[in-house]
């Protein structure tokens, strides 16, 4: 595919006008940061969802899933770390009062939103979490947070699964959810956000096999993204240096993706070592050791973790399946060539024209795959204009039915990135999306 000037302000327009992500509370001027997910969108993500739950889970026979509550008993983020040291250094423009990350911009230039110079506070650390109360008295002791990662919800329960499930060391578990945190710069649409979505696995190892483990998750991860078709061109790793390494861990790699925006993370693979385990041990005044049964060794496991935005992964799917193609001499068409398993529609149905019977053979059509795959049925306007309406959302299959569907019972089966048309049988297509689907490579 040819490099194209894919700018946000096109992802953004196309998003809002597709019905893929909306401004939270629009009619009341929005609030920031928050962002509502459409018709196409809520598809989007639960499909980028049920890919990686499948990745992870199905095609795993050690990774079972936990779906643990957001709001836990607040000791657990005082085991964490993250009441001590989830914070980041802040600073406040003194003229425009708007407050920055201080590892984010360069101090001794002028603020990036007003233009004066030399006019902010002193760094100041800024917990994340969101903090409220549960409970009609508002008291220290009410105090409960809005999680900031999905994570702690595994290590509380580690013990439960391992006790109601057959899973052994080595073995992960996988979830899905929301997650919260205070940030002050949330900027570039979706891609920062105070309320967003975190696919999370936490691999339960022997000390000693996390180096290892952590190598083996490394690159398992990066093969995902390349099966999800993403431009591997625009993809890598970064290593965290010792001063970007969170307090729980002893090695960590992002995997970055080159958003129109520049390099940035989508995905942290970390190795916590036991040190969530340990400190949930301590706190919590329970023995959260693992008893190996065959060797009766009995052990803190160590920790590898992936920790992969959902919201996030929905603004780069979006970014890197964002083309403008030229067809023909100043006809240029907008196409989102998503994967087909995360299109939001699977397959377009069209009566070439309403009349002699077409518009139900469609329908009828339609109807026979709607088991199967997510379909749309459209009849209004021109063929050509209801092809392009469909790249727009990214749907990989169209159906049309015309005058010679009722002579042989075929149809025309037009494939979203090469255009190319082919004369399907009708008891057939389903099988023919089958095996595409399958088949499915970037061009
Ligand atoms: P950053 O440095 O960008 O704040 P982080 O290193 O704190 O991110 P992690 O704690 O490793 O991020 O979180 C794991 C993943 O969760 C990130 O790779 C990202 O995809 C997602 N994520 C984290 N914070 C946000 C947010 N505010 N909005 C959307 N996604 C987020």
């Amino acid at each position: 595919m040819a490099e194209k000037d894919i700018t946000m302000d096109k992802v953004v327009s196309l998003s809002k006008r597709r019905g893929f992500v909306f401004q939270s509370s629009e009619i009341y001027g929005g609030l920031s940061s928050a962002w509502d997910y459409g018709p196409m969108g809520v598809e989007l993500k639960n499909r980028i969802q049920r890919f990686w739950w499948k990745e992870m889970t199905q095609l795993h026979d050690n990774i079972v899933g936990l779906d643990a509550a957001i709001m836990m008993h607040p000791r657990v983020w005082e085991a964490s770390g993250h009441v001590e040291n989830f914070h980041d250094p802040m600073v406040d423009c003194k003229n425009c009062k708007n407050r920055f990350r201080a590892d984010h911009i360069d101090l001794d230039a002028p603020c990036p939103n007003c233009g004066k110079k030399g006019e902010f506070t002193e760094p100041r650390e800024f917990n994340l979490m969101f903090k409220t109360h549960m409970g009609p008295v508002h008291s220290e002791d009410s105090i409960v947070y809005l999680r900031p990662e999905t994570a702690q919800g595994i290590y509380v329960n580690y013990k439960n699964v391992v006790q109601t499930s057959r899973v052994k060391v080595p073995f992960g578990i996988a979830q899905v959810g929301k997650a919260f945190r205070n940030e002050i710069v949330t900027k570039n649409f979706i891609f920062r956000t105070c309320e967003f979505e975190q696919m999370e696995m936490q691999y339960f190892v022997k000390p000693g096999d996390d180096e290892e483990t952590f190598n083996i998750w490394k690159e398992k991860r990066m093969a995902y993204y390349k099966r999800l078709g993403i431009d591997t061109a625009k993809l890598r790793f970064h290593q965290h240096g010792p001063g970007e390494l969170a307090h729980y861990a002893k090695d960590a790699y992002d995997i970055e993706y080159l958003f129109p925006f520049g390099w940035k993370e989508l995905e942290g693979i970390h190795n916590r070592t036991d040190f969530d385990l340990r400190r949930h041990s301590e706190f919590s005044r329970k023995d959260l050791a693992y008893l190996d049964e065959e060797t009766k060794e009995r052990f803190l496991p160590s920790i590898i973790e992936t920790s992969a935005g959902l919201t996030r992964s929905v603004l780069m799917v979006l970014c890197d399946a964002y083309d403008e193609e030229e067809v023909s001499e100043g006809d240029v068409r907008t196409v989102l060539r998503f994967h087909p398993e995360v299109a939001p529609i699977t397959v377009g149905v069209f009566p070439l024209v309403k009349k002699d019977g077409l518009a139900e053979l469609a329908k009828d059509i339609e109807t026979g795959l709607r088991e199967d795959y997510a379909t749309f049925y459209d009849q209004s306007g021109a063929i050509g204009r209801r092809y392009r309406r469909q790249d727009e959302i990214g749907t990989p299959f169209c159906i049309t039915v015309d005058y010679q569907t009722k002579e042989d019972n075929t149809v025309t089966l037009r494939f979203r990135d090469s255009m190319e048309q082919v004369r399907v049988k009708v008891d057939e297509v389903s099988l023919v999306i089958r095996k595409a689907i399958k088949d499915y490579t970037r061009v």
